[in-house]
């Protein structure tokens, strides 16, 4: 029997307060006086028209921003305050805990109660790990040669360039201004086109915490306009981008071809679990449970229930966008000899909906095992020994995270110090910590999003030199 979408879309919307560019301060039409639709992956029914930036916006947010950098009080106000204030929009943001939500469900499709349990608290509580960081930011005495001593200075970089992926909507906006504005930072933000409504909203707490005018702008717009206009802005400092592997290559062109400025690239990843568990993409089972997993993990997703995101009882929402849809059937359309065990259809008439797909007999040269996917589309290879399961697992141009189950600790020793990977997960999988740095190895990226290494990634060193006894000259 074909699969059928739990229920009626009961197509409940939330109220969307904002839809204008966020400038200095104020909500603005772009100069161009351009929008774009932002639908509902639940029907591919437009919820809201927003303000469409291109390069005369950036231009405008990045001036804003430079005021408030060079000018401004909020590099040369104490760490203390600026900690403050972040705490305050920590407060504002569990307060309209419900308002994000839904707006993050509406606008890619997330599961609610997966919103409202870990997206939106994850989000307040990155803000009060990088409000503590901004007043424990300090440099180093260092000794030298005899005749001289000097100390460092951690200065914050300046104007920085956020562009940022729709799969987190407001914990991604809030985990990368967080370290940024902890520092003394100003930055500008470019949300991704299918994801714009809680980083809008967002703008608009932050202003109400109390963050100063021009420190913190929003760009809503498309990537090869608003996008590449901050990647290559004179007059940004730095920018950090999560996204593909594709796009992270044209933002660190654009950045080495304008004025060098610094980068950090948080991009796909294509990462493997070893032996059990229903997450990652690639699954690597030990030949004696090969076929008793296959029929558990089918076993498993035949109750899942897939419907409206706003539904408790839905297990899985549908791809955010109808690109997004069509590129992971297209995916599943190739096969390349692999084995469907499980879903590789479409399902409903209307939305973006995308039966829980599983391949078993996958092998490492294929398309489904080497590209990021990004849908609900799992493949399941199996190995004989540990060492050829590690070299299978790193066979991958990408090092973004990796799992591995098992009750032997060894073994778990041996995988994580083994895989190329910038996080390893014993015995769970997903779980990230705001303390725990996160970011790729090889085409997976370079730079840190959580962590006291993201804090660094927005601060020059500057050395001070100054003579022990008086002038030697
Ligand atoms: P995905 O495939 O997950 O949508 P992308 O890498 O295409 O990932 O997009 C991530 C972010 O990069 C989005 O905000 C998008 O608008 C932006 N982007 C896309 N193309 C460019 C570009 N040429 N320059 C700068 N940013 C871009």
């Amino acid at each position: 029997m074909d699969r059928e979408i739990n229920g009626n879309i009961q197509l409940k919307v939330p109220e969307i307060k904002y839809t204008k560019l966020f400038i200095n301060g104020r909500f603005l039409d772009s100069v161009s006086g351009k929008t774009f639709e932002t639908s509902d992956p639940r029907t591919g029914d437009v919820v809201a028209v927003v303000a469409e930036g291109d390069k005369e916006d950036v231009d405008n947010a990045v001036k804003a921003a430079r005021e408030a950098f060079d000018h401004g009080k909020w590099p040369r106000t104490s760490g203390h305050e600026r900690g403050r204030i972040l705490m305050k929009l920590a407060d504002l943001i569990e307060q309209h805990a419900e308002e994000l939500s839904m707006l993050d469900a509406i606008n890619a499709g997330k599961l609610l109660r997966m919103t409202q349990a870990f997206d939106i608290p994850k989000a307040a509580f990155m803000l009060r790990y990088f409000a503590g960081w901004a007043d424990k930011v300090h440099g180093q005495t260092l000794k030298c040669s005899g005749e001289f001593q000097a100390y460092t200075l951690l200065e914050p970089v300046g104007v920085v360039g956020l562009i940022i992926p729709w799969n987190f909507p407001t914990v991604m906006f809030v985990a990368k201004i967080a370290p940024v504005l902890a520092v003394g930072c100003s930055v500008v933000v470019k949300p991704a086109e299918q994801t714009p409504l809680s980083a809008l909203y967002c703008a608009q707490l932050a202003k109400q915490a109390g963050v100063p005018d021009g420190v913190l702008n929003v760009v809503t717009g498309f990537g090869p306009t608003a996008g590449a206009a901050v990647a290559s802005h004179m007059d940004v400092d730095a920018v950090s981008f999560t996204g593909s592997t594709e796009i992270g290559k044209v933002v660190m062109a654009a950045a080495a071809s304008s004025n060098l400025k610094q980068v950090s690239l948080e991009l796909g990843g294509k990462s493997p679990l070893g032996e059990i568990c229903l997450a990652g993409s690639r699954v690597y089972v030990q030949e004696e449970i090969y076929e008793e997993f296959k029929k558990k993990t089918v076993e498993m997703v035949k109750n899942w229930v897939l419907g409206d995101p706003f539904d408790p009882q839905v297990h899985q929402g549908p791809q955010v966008d109808k690109r997004q849809f069509e590129k992971v059937l297209r995916y599943i359309g190739k096969r390349e000899g692999a084995t469907l065990i499980n879903g590789g259809k479409a399902v409903g008439e209307k939305g973006y909906f995308i039966e829980p797909t599983i391949f078993a007999d996958v092998k490492e040269d294929m398309l489904i095992a080497k590209d990021e996917i990004f849908g609900p589309v799992m493949s399941i290879m199996k190995f004989k020994t540990i060492e050829e399961a590690i070299e299978k697992a790193n066979n991958t141009r990408y090092g973004l995270a990796a799992g591995i189950v098992t009750k032997d600790l060894n073994i778990a020793n041996m995988v994580s110090r083994s895989i190329r990977a910038g996080t390893i997960w014993i015995n769970c999988y997903m779980a990230t910590e705001c303390d725990a740095p996160f970011g790729g190895y090889k085409m997976s990226g370079f730079g840190k999003n959580s962590g006291l290494q993201a804090i660094h990634k927005y601060l020059n060193v500057k050395s001070v030199i100054t003579p022990l006894y008086g002038s030697p000259w």
